[in-house]
Formats: structure tokens, C-alpha cells, sequence
């Protein structure tokens, strides 16, 4: 591979030997379809798709490239060119996947968007990104775009899945028929953009992340070193291309490193998820805890009529991983859930139980080869100092890697704060063990101050979910006169329990058991849910801002029954 304006390109080799690149350029679509299909893996099954209702779909990566192609033509047919921004906003069908990599393929930014976002949301995110093209459907389009497209004077063109179209959209169906079949990839530079990331809003106004070509390099290795990707591998990613994971693991890495992808179309449901994975013979599965925590709720016993027995791998990310979790899995499936730790600005896993290493149930694992991290402590006047082994501070990387986000789109000021120092700062607090393994300890914004004592919730959490009764639990501070903040905790219960003041006053005593009385919650209330993003995390600022009743900020992620 020989594109040497890439980014460090020493330090990625082990990754640069998974990709081919041009001698001018590179290309994520290239490395995940076309060199594949140029090297005789033409026939290999590239996505099976599993729709809603029972149907099927398999496309070999002949065929996802043909796809792309003709989406690629139909792209600049109109008139689009290199550069210019188009959003993907249907549910997880193939043509979102083909869509995504034509995008790519003809030099375009793909955006994808949750499909079950509502009106505004789509149309802010849209507004930021400039966007020229839209990939939907023609309910959503008539029930969440047609009232202010026009409004949108950068968008040109409007494809609609189908073979008919409202007026001023394209239909998909003819136009990509029409289209050929071939496309000669655009040489991007490694620079280039490629993608825009809208970050989970857990903490506020979702952010624009911008990823570009180059992070097919760590695509590559980290889908083999974090995942153990390898060709032919049978694996599913549950993640939603809405959210980063089901993009850069849900299609870059996979198709890089040549698996076979399974593609659910429907959302979760246990007998389905238990069903796919022993029909499909699924090797490697990339899930999420609030998945996870799902599944316990309904008990192992639910899982005993299933043969789990292809798994290979097993890995998570999105939130903290309980360690019970952790334990569960390892007796349910035979496998532990592997945690991983990243965000939508790394663009690629930073910190895992990486395969062939010893898992620590509720650690992260450790930083990948050539991933720095560190533990800061960032004092009052700005000033970073490294902390040691067993101390908690904020999560920080040594920035360099092809991955990372290269701005926040129009934020720059938002963008330039997270870099101090030569440190990339995450906004998250951790600990290093002396095994260098890592321990999330909460969000910087979600740290709870009490008497002198600096409580995360994720400690609290993974405690009360060891309780039978408790199925999922949400921390926060409220302020109190003397302790500063108190804690105080949201739970939803396992089938078989029901509230009352009595289980109240058994959790918060088995709470005091295992955390000691200066952390334990104070009050702990129960609840049918919890709030939480499309992408499955709590939202504990939601949960303070109703409990101290000021305004909820930005709700636009919040997940709703709408669809
Ligand atoms: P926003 O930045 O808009 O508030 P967000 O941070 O939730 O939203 P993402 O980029 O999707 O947006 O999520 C990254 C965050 O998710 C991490 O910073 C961390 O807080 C949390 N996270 C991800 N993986 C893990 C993990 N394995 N353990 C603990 N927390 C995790
Ligand atoms: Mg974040």
C-alpha cells in the first residue's frame, strides 16, 4: 500500500497490511468492496439480511458492489459531486448499506441518521451537514421531510426505496435499474472526508463529528485485533448505522476484513435474537448493554432452548458493562461479553477485553497496540497532570490515529477545547489498574460530590443490578445542604417484583452492603423506564433535570415510541 501522506503511516503497518489503497489515494469503498471482488471474492456472501417479517435477502459482494456502483451513478447522474453531503434515513434495509458505500464510492460524505428520529431532528441535522442528497422512504419522507424540503436549499435530490416516488423525489428502483453496474471508484485522498458522525446527545446538543478515508486503516486492524474479524467470519453487528457503531462495525470493518454480515432489520426481540443467532451460525456478535441487560431481565432460563454453540467473540459497547452482565453471558452463552470503550469522535475502538486477553468483568480491557490513554487530572487553572495507577481522572488519548475525528462540523471552538497539551480529553472518568487494565467510573458531567467524596454512578449502578429484583438503574447527585450532592437512584424491576417500601428499603440496605453508607443511594425510586438515546444509553441528565425540574436541553435523541 503506498499512500504516503497517510497519517502515521509507520505506526499503523499492522494496519496498512489489511488495506490496499492507490497509489494516489484511498478509498474506504475500495477496501471494503471493489479489491475484494478483484480478488476472486466475488461469490462470497457479503450481507444476509433478515427482514422483518420473515423474508430474506443475501448479497455477495459481487453483488454489494454492483449495488454501490449503481447508487454511486445515480448519485452523480444528479449532478452531485465529490464532497457533497448525503444522508441515509430508512430503516436497516440493503440498499442503506449500498447506499452508505455508492456515497463513498463516488467521493461523496455519508451521513446516516436514525430512521425513528422525528422532524426536527432529521431537519437540524440535515441543516448542519448541508445536505445535497437524502436516501428514504416514502412514509417518512411525506410524514417527517415534506413540510420544510423546501426550506432546505442545499438539498437537490431526494431517493425514495421503491419504485414510485412523491413528487419532486426520485424513485429508487427505476433509476438504480437504469444505472450501470460498474462505477470507477474516486481516488479520495486519505484526508478527504467521508463520513459525519452526529454524536448520541447523552450530554446535550449532539456534535457533527467529521471522519475521513484514512480511518479504514484502523477499521481494518481493529475489526481483526478488537473483534477478531477474519474473512469469512459470520458476524453481527446489532448497532443501528444511526449511531457510529453500526457504521464503522456494522459495515466498514466487517466488509474490510471480508466476514459475512448478518442484517436484522427488526428491532430487538429475544426469541428472534436467540433464533438468528443459532440458525445463522453467528461467530462473532457486537452488542450493546442495554441489549444485554434485556436479555437478563428475562432470565437464562429463556436462553436454554437455544444452541449457542458458534459464538466465538462477543463484545459490547455504548455503556458501561456491568459486571454482572459480564458473568451472565459467560454462563448463558458459554462466552463473556467482551467491553469495549470508544466514542463517536474516536471513530474506531480505543480500550477493549481484547481477544486472547483475560477479561476483567467491568473493566474496559486495555488500549489497543498503538493506542496511548492515559489518566488526567486537569486542575482549576487549566493545567494537565498524568495521574498514577489507581487514581481516578478524566480519560485521555494521545491523538494520531487514522480514526479520529477531524472536526466538529462548525464548532471549531467546541473542537480546539477537547485538545490540551497534546492530550485528546474524552469527558469521561476513569482509573487505570496495575495491570493496566481500565475502569469506567462515570461521564465527567455525571459525577455525583458527596461529603467530600467523588462517587460515579456506574459504581452504584452495577450494584443495585446485582440485586434479584433490579433490572436496570440510573444514578444521580441531588443537592442536599450538608452532604453537598446525595445519591439517588431510578430502578426499573425484574418480571416477579413489584414496588414497594419494603423492596425500597431492602435495596438501599443491600446498596449500603456493598458500596458502604457515604456512597450508597439515599432514596431509590422505581420506574416502568428509563429514559435513554436511540442508541440504548441512560440519560441521567434527563433524570436530574426533572428531578430539579429545569428545562430537559436537547431531547432530540431521546428515545419515543414514534417510528
Ligand atoms: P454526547 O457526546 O452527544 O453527549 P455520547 O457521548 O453518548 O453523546 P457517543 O459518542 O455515542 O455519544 O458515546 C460515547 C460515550 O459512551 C463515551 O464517551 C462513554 O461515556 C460511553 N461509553 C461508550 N462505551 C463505553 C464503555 N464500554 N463503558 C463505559 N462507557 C462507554
Ligand atoms: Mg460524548
Amino acid at each position: 500500500m503506498s499512500h504516503p501522506d497517510s497519517v502515521e503511516a509507520e505506526r499503523w503497518r499492522m494496519a496498512a497490511e489489511l488495506v490496499d489503497g492507490f497509489d494516489d489515494g484511498l478509498n474506504i469503498c475500495h477496501e471494503a468492496l471493489d479489491r475484494h471482488v478483484e480478488n476472486g471474492h466475488g461469490d462470497q456472501a457479503a450481507l444476509r439480511w433478515l427482514g422483518k417479517s420473515g423474508e430474506t435477502r443475501d448479497l455477495s459482494y459481487a453483488d454489494m458492489r454492483a449495488l454501490a456502483a449503481r447508487f454511486a451513478n445515480v448519485l452523480t447522474a444528479h449532478g452531485l459531486q465529490p464532497g457533497d453531503a448525503v444522508f441515509g434515513l430508512m430503516g436497516r434495509v440493503p440498499e442503506l448499506y449500498a447506499g452508505a458505500l455508492g456515497t463513498l464510492k463516488a467521493g461523496m460524505v455519508f451521513t446516516p441518521l436514525f430512521s425513528a428520529f422525528g422532524p426536527e431532528p432529521i431537519r437540524t441535522r440535515m441543516e448542519i451537514g448541508s445536505a445535497t442528497a437524502l436516501i428514504t422512504t416514502a412514509s417518512i419522507y411525506k410524514r417527517k421531510i415534506a413540510a420544510w424540503r423546501d426550506e432546505l436549499k442545499s438539498l437537490k435530490l431526494v431517493l425514495i426505496l421503491g419504485d414510485e416516488a412523491p413528487e419532486g423525489c426520485v424513485a429508487l428502483g427505476p433509476a438504480l435499474g437504469a444505472a450501470a453496474p460498474e462505477f470507477d471508484t474516486v481516488h479520495t485522498a486519505p484526508e478527504d472526508p467521508a463520513l459525519i458522525h452526529f454524536t448520541s446527545g447523552t450530554t446535550g446538543k449532539p456534535k457533527g463529528a467529521v471522519h475521513v478515508h484514512n480511518a479504514v486503516l484502523y477499521h481494518a486492524f481493529s475489526g481483526r485485533h478488537a473483534l477478531d474479524l477474519t474473512p469469512g467470519t459470520i458476524y453481527w453487528c446489532t448497532a443501528d448505522p444511526g449511531w457510529v457503531t453500526g457504521t464503522s462495525y456494522g459495515i466498514i470493518a466487517p466488509l474490510v476484513n471480508r466476514v459475512t454480515m448478518i442484517v436484522d432489520e427488526a428491532e430487538f426481540d429475544l426469541d428472534r435474537w436467540y433464533g438468528t443467532i443459532q440458525r445463522e451460525r453467528v461467530e462473532v456478535w457486537y452488542s450493546a448493554p442495554t441489549a444485554i441487560r434485556m436479555m437478563m431481565r428475562t432470565g437464562a432460563e429463556a436462553a436454554r432452548p437455544y444452541d449457542f454453540s458458534s459464538l466465538r467473540f462477543l463484545a459490547s459497547v455504548g455503556e458501561p458493562l456491568n459486571p454482572e452482565a459480564v458473568t451472565w453471558s459467560a454462563k448463558v452463552f458459554g462466552k463473556p461479553f467482551h467491553d469495549n470503550w470508544w466514542q463517536t469522535e474516536t471513530g474506531g475502538i480505543m480500550i477493549a477485553n481484547q481477544p486472547g486477553m483475560e477479561v476483567r468483568p467491568g473493566s474496559m480491557g486495555k488500549p489497543m497496540p498503538g493506542i496511548e490513554a492515559g489518566i488526567i487530572d486537569r486542575a482549576e487553572d487549566g493545567t494537565l497532570t498524568e495521574l498514577g495507577d489507581g487514581q481516578v481522572g478524566e480519560l485521555a488519548l494521545r491523538p494520531g490515529w487514522p480514526s479520529m475525528m477531524r472536526a466538529y462540523l462548525h464548532e471549531q471552538a467546541r473542537y480546539d477545547k477537547c485538545f490540551v497539551d497534546g492530550w485528546y480529553l474524552s469527558g469521561d472518568l476513569a482509573m487505570r489498574d496495575a495491570d493496566g487494565y481500565f475502569w469506567f467510573v462515570g461521564r465527567a458531567d455525571d459525577l455525583i460530590k458527596t461529603s467530600g467524596h467523588l462517587i460515579g454512578p456506574f459504581e452504584v449502578e452495577s450494584a443495585l443490578i446485582e440485586h434479584e429484583a433490579v433490572a436496570e438503574a440510573g444514578v444521580i447527585g441531588v443537592p442536599d445542604e450538608t452532604a453537598g450532592e446525595v445519591v439517588k437512584a431510578y430502578v426499573t424491576l425484574n418480571p416477579g417484583h413489584e414496588p414497594s417500601a419494603e423492596l425500597e428499603r431492602a435495596l438501599r440496605g443491600h446498596a449500603r452492603k456493598a458500596l458502604g453508607p457515604a456512597v450508597a443511594p439515599r432514596e431509590i425510586v422505581f420506574r416502568e423506564t428509563l429514559p435513554k438515546t436511540r442508541s440504548g444509553k441512560i440519560m441521567r441528565r434527563l433524570l436530574k433535570a426533572r428531578e430539579l425540574g429545569l428545562p430537559e436541553g436537547d431531547i432530540s435523541t431521546l428515545e419515543t415510541d414514534e417510528s
